[in-house]
């Protein structure tokens, strides 16, 4: 546990709801601050405007009240405070790309999405893993300047500067090894300069993500493995920024019986249809807990939130744990 307040976040995209893996992951995040005397944030990454399904963020909005995971601030003043949203913050993102590209750590890319889609075919066809062949990597700035004021169409691209950071996870450990490393590698090559800014002016989940928790000055975000490829070009980002990255732990997915991946569409785990069987959210965020957590005091099948508040370390398994519900419905005294 950090000696200092923790600064974290619970960062949904509302393309779907919640289920119980991203629950837990805010769960985490929450009691990381509440341990240690410091905030929790939340923050709706709402910049893919076509996966945006129409009411998701109400509900996760609702289920994250019911479950008792209240944040700590907003953009606005006085509480109850509603989540920063991605979509009201576009100018913030737009002149730091526009940064990365004085200083030479990104490029405007002019090629039209025509011309993106046939080099990714013939590049898939002849065996490379990069989509893009960096036409636009060599276009001198002010002649990219010019064209960008003659009105030209452009997206805005992060230099893949050909090097592999590594970096100690808090939970992982170090990322170098294992399948994390397969994962990495296949990422690395197929990391071709990724897009930073759309032609909408709108970013990419990369750049907003670096960008915000930045500057909302979050000290760790915890956050599930499959993340883990996005990490490097976060890092990367931050490197070009020059500001130090927050420490990341990513914590192992959630499985089913079958041993699969819990999936947004799958009822079972739905958090609003758990809600109308009665099931309490003091044995829900206990049942998350207890999945992937080193819990000290074994002895009790039952902790309070306040005693999770005190007790919350980041001693977390790296393991995937398997849900099963009926210990979740052996909690819930209507069952
Ligand atoms: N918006 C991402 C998501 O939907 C956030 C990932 C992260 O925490 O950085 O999970």
């Amino acid at each position: 546990v950090p000696s200092t307040p923790a600064r974290t976040r619970f960062a949904p995209s509302p393309t779907g709801y919640l289920h119980l893996g991203s629950l837990r992951t805010a769960l985490f995040n929450y009691l990381l601050a509440k341990r240690t005397g410091g905030q929790f944030l939340l923050r709706i990454e709402d910049t893919d405007r076509k996966r945006t399904v129409p009411g998701a963020e109400e509900r996760i909005i609702k289920d994250l009240r019911w479950a008792g995971l209240d944040w700590d601030e907003g953009p606005d003043s006085g509480g109850p405070y509603g989540p920063y949203r991605q979509s009201e913050r576009s100018s913030i993102y737009k002149s730091h790309a526009e940064t990365l590209v004085r200083t030479s750590h990104a490029y405007r890319c002019f090629c039209s999405p025509e011309r993106l889609k046939a080099v990714a075919e013939i590049n898939l066809k002849i065996g490379l893993h990069t989509q893009y062949d960096r036409t636009c990597y060599h276009i001198p700035l002010e002649e990219s300047d010019d064209r960008a004021s003659q009105g030209q169409e452009f997206i805005v691209r992060l230099k893949d500067p050909e090097r592999q950071p590594f970096f100690k996870d808090l939970v992982q450990g170090q990322i170098r090894d294992g399948k994390v490393k397969t994962a990495l590698q296949k990422a690395n090559d197929s990391f071709d300069d990724p897009v930073l800014l759309k032609t909408d002016g709108l970013p990419t989940y990369h750049l907003a993500n670096v960008v915000d928790d930045h500057l909302m000055n979050i000290t760790h975000v915890i956050r599930g493995a499959e993340w883990i490829v996005s990490t490097r070009k976060h890092l990367i980002m931050y490197d070009a920024f020059g500001w130090t990255p927050p420490i990341f732990g990513h914590v192992g997915l959630l499985l089913d019986k079958a041993g699969s991946k819990l999936s947004k569409r799958e009822k079972a785990f739905d958090l609003t249809e758990m809600q109308e069987d009665g099931v309490l959210p003091e044995a829900l965020n206990n049942f998350l807990v207890l999945l992937g957590w080193e819990y000290k005091q074994q002895k009790s099948d039952f902790a309070t939130m306040a005693t999770l508040k005190e007790q919350f370390d980041l001693r977390l398994t790296k393991g995937n744990p398997t849900v099963s519900l009926e210990k979740l419905w052996y909690l819930s005294p209507k069952h």
